[in-house]
This record gives C-alpha cells, structure tokens and sequence, in this order.
C-alpha cells in the first residue's frame, strides 16, 4: 500500500546540519580560547611567540629537510642543493667545495653529516642530547644551544667519513677552513684567512 506519512527524510538533513553547526561552535570556540590566551599572553610575556609557545608544545616537533635535517642513510654533498647547504654561509660553502674539489683528486669525498640548521631543529638536537646524557651540562658539551651555535647561523659544518677529516685538519687551512672543537673532529667552520692559521680550539661547544 501506498502511503505518504512519516516522510523521515528531512530528519536526518536537520540532524546534519545542526551537527555542522555543533562542530563550527566548538571549532571556533577553540580558536577564540586560543586568540585569547595569546592575547593575554602578549599582554603578559610582551611577544606573540612566546604567547603560543606553550599550544606550539603540544604537537611534538619532528625536524624536515626543510630544518636543515639530513636523515639517515641519505648521501648528501657539499655540491647539492638541499636547505642543509643552500642556507650555509656562501663563503664557507664555497671554501668547503673549493676543498672538497682537492681532495677529490686525492681520492677523498667529504660527506655531509649535518649543515644549516633552523633554531627548532638545534634546540630539538639539544633536547634529545639532555635526554641522552641525563644531564644538561654533559648536554651542551656536544650540542649548543640554538643561540651559540654556528650551524643555526650556517657558519659550521659537519664532515664526514674519517679519512676526509683528516684530509680537512691537514689541509683546510689553506681555504680557510679549521676544526674549531676539540672534541668534535668532524665539525668545521670559516675560522682563518685562506693559508692562514687556525685559532687554537675550544675543548668544546660549551666553553
Ligand atoms: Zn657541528
């Protein structure tokens, strides 16, 4: 039998569109919370980016190739483009490919361990390296924090294998280029004039 009543179609539809608008409400109620901490926030710690640092906290950072980061197994030279090298300073790029081009007639090929890297990314190296070490201080011998160190600013480099090291504490001087830490064989910075001497070295990042 054909029967008009109870049409229940239109329910639903209500039922949808009163669940969008739910959704909206509490979308914007969580966007205006936020808008009004920050704004407290500003109010309160005189900057934007502290005032959302604490929301910021909440979603772990994870650093991308876009952060400097140069992952695991990845080959990568000073030759490439990558943010790690393209946000080097130029002079300590060129100085390095300079070299790098010698020493590839010896047989060497220097590998890029680490480059640039973006303050989040340093300050995410440190974190690990507190949690690592179990201490702070031990920490910083290894890792500076993002305002000290040279690969925040593209100032330093870090080389790899060994034999390219060595290669780079005998010869870089002439482009410029020295070892600048004790205990950090691999790590390189512009510290000389080219054919000039190296600066004695600090023990390491912390001193
Ligand atoms: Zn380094």
């Amino acid at each position: 039998m054909l029967t008009l009543d109870a049409p229940a179609a239109p329910a639903p539809v209500r039922r949808a569109s009163a669940r969008r608008r739910r959704v909206v409400f509490v979308v914007a109620g969580v966007i205006a919370a936020t808008l009004t901490a920050a704004v407290i926030g500003v109010a309160v710690t005189g900057t934007f980016s502290e005032a959302v640092a604490p929301f910021t906290k909440l979603v772990p950072f994870s650093p991308t190739a876009e952060d400097g980061l140069i992952a695991e197994g990845e080959t990568v030279t000073v030759d490439d483009e990558v943010p790690a090298i393209a946000r080097l300073n130029p002079d300590l790029r060129d100085a390095m490919r300079a070299a790098e081009a010698e020493a590839a007639s010896d047989g060497l090929s220097f590998r890029v361990m680490s480059g640039w890297r973006s303050v989040e990314y340093q300050e995410w190296l440190l974190e690990d390296a507190i949690e690592l070490y179990a201490s702070e201080e031990v920490a910083r011998q290894y890792v500076a924090s993002p305002d000290r160190s040279t690969h925040v600013t593209g100032d330093g480099i870090d080389i790899g294998p060994t034999d390219a090291q060595f290669w780079l504490m005998t010869n870089g001087s002439r482009y410029g280029i020295c070892q600048t830490y004790a205990n950090e064989r691999w790590h390189y910075e512009l510290a000389t004039d080219p054919g000039g001497v190296c600066p004695e070295m600090k023990s390491d990042a912390a001193s």
